[in-house]
């Protein structure tokens, strides 16, 4: 993933995260992440539509490995608001 797919993905997002929308102004560390909605290992692929950028919290999925918890992630990722307050 090169430096111009991050700030592409990071710009969409507005700074937030993409599946809760907490902004990276109130979680000064760590900082965001830009993970993989559907892993590589599974036939994942760096396109943006992919690509979400993601909080800690939301970036911790030690089921990353599940179906069912991909599905969960790429729906979340649509209903995700930028909080603005
Ligand atoms: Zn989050």
């Amino acid at each position: 993933m090169d430096a111009g797919l991050r700030s592409l993905v990071r710009q969409r997002a507005g700074n937030c995260c993409e599946y809760c929308g907490i902004r990276q102004e109130h979680v000064p560390f760590p900082l965001f992440h830009i993970e993989h909605i559907i892993p590589k290992k599974h036939g994942g692929d760096d396109d943006p539509s992919n690509l979400a950028l993601a909080c800690h919290h939301c970036n911790f999925h030690p089921e990353s490995t599940d179906k069912h918890y991909t599905n969960w992630r790429a729906a979340r990722r649509l209903i995700a608001n930028c909080q603005t307050h």
